[in-house]
């Protein structure tokens, strides 16, 4: 048994023992296998043309609510940069995790975006970095933390200095820590949602981050020399509650 890394957004890992000489669907950003033919790319993809609860989405009219903090505790650990050819992603696999409303999520990988993938109120950020987790009853909920232009981000240099090949992975020497990447606010949008790559499968609970991290123009950059553009379009939110923290 082999496991194959289906998608930059969800880390599932499909265990393919007989399909182990078959390479993945092939799906990408633009033309006959861009966005908006994923779901013909492969069977298993449907939900990216059938969802009624798909990301991302522009985010506009959010509710004010009293929603929960997200406890993060994240630290240092193990980290692997893979670049899987949809994205750079680093993997994470012991680095804590958030919780949110006594629900604890173990933190998997966080992986780019470029432009940012989630509008908010029809403006886009130059990128957007995807943390991805998983509770111990196996639901996804993923973090999203937006990036603008300006300072050199320090703590992702580690990252982007040091982006592998398409196809290859390398581990970081010594432990990362993720902490440092995120805002000093956590205030944040939540909604329902999907993973916001093939096979685009629901019930992802979401939260955006409302105060975007800096990173420089190079660091941008660095990353678009490897993926101009790798986000997929807003999606509508057919009725969805989008609610906002008041802080
Ligand atoms: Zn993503």
């Amino acid at each position: 048994m082999r496991n194959i890394l289906l998608g930059a957004c969800g880390a599932l890992f499909v265990s393919a023992a007989l399909a182990a000489e078959q390479p993945p669907p092939h799906w990408g950003y633009q033309g006959e296998h861009g966005p908006a033919h994923w779901a013909e790319v492969d069977s298993g993809f449907s939900t990216c043309a059938l969802g009624r609860m798909q990301s991302p989405i522009d985010i506009r009219n959010a509710l004010e609510a009293d929603l929960p903090e997200i406890d993060f505790a994240y630290g240092a650990g193990p980290a692997e940069v893979l670049n899987n050819g949809h994205t750079v992603q680093v993997n994470l696999p012991a680095s804590g995790g958030i919780a949110i409303d006594g629900t604890h999520y173990a933190l998997l990988q966080f992986h780019f975006h470029t432009p940012s993938e989630e509008k908010v109120a029809g403006m886009t950020f130059p990128m957007v970095a995807h943390f991805v987790h998983k509770s111990a009853a196996g639901s996804l909920a993923v973090v999203a933390v937006l990036l603008k232009e300006g300072k050199q981000n320090p703590a992702l240099a580690q990252v982007l200095d040091t982006m592998p090949a398409q196809g290859t992975t390398h581990a970081l020497s010594g432990t990362f820590d993720p902490t440092p990447i995120l805002p000093e606010k956590r205030g944040y949008y939540a909604f329902q949602g999907s993973l916001t790559t093939p096979p685009c499968s629901e019930n992802v609970r979401w939260q955006v981050l409302k105060e975007p991290i800096e990173v420089s123009r190079e660091q941008i950059a660095a990353f678009r020399k490897l993926y101009p553009m790798n986000a997929r379009p807003t999606q509508p939110l057919n009725g969805r509650q989008l609610l906002e923290s008041r802080n």
